[in-house]
């Protein structure tokens, strides 16, 4: 279970926040956001009418609208959209921007969305891209809740001559959030996550899809004999189409690169097993096993069974804690 979140802030860290997009993400930020008094005030902006009137019912924000000028007066904007919509939004933000305003995202890939945003951002805004290294399957303004990204990543990609201070004060606020922050370029993000999370995305999508495609292997023994691993897969294959769609597009040559040294080590692997050269497969094991290991250690994942995903969440804290969250996305 995620820890629970620690108790506001002394003084908010922002004036006025505004948050486009409520889906999981977002979502989760303006929990977070919220319990902890990050700013004065909280602002959801969505497209859909919808989401905008669940935003309401929840309570999760001080104003919530579909009009990109509920963003006017803000000192912080945080873009929570599909990768591939991060240009457009910006353009349409442009006309309600102030100098000061901190401009930041959440997208899974950087070097696409600092190419599509920052030529449309006004003289005096900074942009500080942001990608928090925390998610599930799940979306919607429903599926978030505020320690999703406590204790993970988020790694943040100012582009270069970056407002220090703009840096500092969008790192103290996913620090808030209980992230551990980490900068680098760019082009480095977007390597690094093509092969932790972009292509092990890809190869769940791939296996599920041959398995439903098998004509040898009914649907229902898919289903039956899922927990021999293939079930692990389907809860990332289940992930959403339009974010994934976005990520593979706008990551296209890290991932092609990863695809192409992966490929190489699986034609290694076939030979291994059709000349039975059992030490080689051992090592490998051996080695996987260990940075598996690792990564418990570090505390980005958890040794309990099922991953400690499946245990119950108390009613009144279901919002703030949430099921597990997986540490890549
Ligand atoms: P989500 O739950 O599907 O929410 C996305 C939100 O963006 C929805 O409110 C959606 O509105 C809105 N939207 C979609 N297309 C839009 C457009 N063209 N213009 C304006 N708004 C649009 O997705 P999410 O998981 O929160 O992902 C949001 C961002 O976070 C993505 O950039 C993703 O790469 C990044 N991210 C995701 C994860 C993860 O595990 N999910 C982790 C880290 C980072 P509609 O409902 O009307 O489409």
């Amino acid at each position: 279970m995620p820890e629970r979140l620690g108790p506001p802030l002394a003084a908010p860290l922002f004036r006025r926040v505004a948050i486009v997009g409520l889906g999981l993400i977002g979502s989760s930020i303006i929990r977070a956001a919220r319990h902890l008094g990050l700013a004065d005030t909280l602002v959801a902006i969505d497209r859909d009418e919808g989401v905008v009137a669940r935003v309401r019912e929840l309570n999760l924000a001080d104003e919530a609208t579909t009009e990109l000028a509920g963003v006017r007066g803000a000192d912080f904007v945080i873009l929570c959209v599909p990768v591939g919509a991060c240009g457009a939004v910006a353009q349409a933000l442009r006309p309600h921007l102030l100098a000061g305003c901190i401009v930041s995202d959440v997208g899974s890939v950087k070097g696409s969305v600092v190419a599509q945003v920052q030529p449309h951002l006004p003289e005096g805004v900074a942009f500080v891209p942001a990608h928090p290294v925390a998610g599930t399957e799940h979306s919607g303004p429903d599926a978030g809740f505020a320690t999703l990204f406590h204790n993970r990543w988020c790694i943040l990609t100012p582009p270069e001559g970056t407002d220090e201070a703009a840096i500092d004060r969008v790192r103290a606020f996913w620090a808030a959030l209980g992230s551990n922050v980490e900068v680098m370029s760019a082009q480095h993000h977007d390597l690094v996550l093509a092969i932790t999370s972009h292509v092990p995305h890809l190869i769940a999508y791939n296996i599920v899809g041959t398995a439903a495609d098998l004509e040898t292997v009914t649907q229902s023994e898919v289903i039956k004999f899922s927990a021999g691993g293939f079930r692990d897969f389907t809860r990332i294959a289940a992930s959403d189409p339009t974010m994934w769609r976005d990520v593979f597009l706008h990551n296209k040559d890290a991932v092609l690169e990863m695809l192409g040294r992966l490929n190489e080590d699986i034609a290694l692997l076939a030979r291994a097993i059709r000349w039975g050269e059992g030490d080689k497969l051992f090592d490998l094991f051996t080695r996987t096993r260990a940075i598996r290991r690792g990564i418990i250690s570090s505390g980005q994942e958890t040794a309990e069974p099922d991953f400690g995903r499946r245990r119950e969440v108390e009613p009144d804290k279901a919002s703030e804690t949430g099921p597990e969250p997986r540490p890549g996305a």
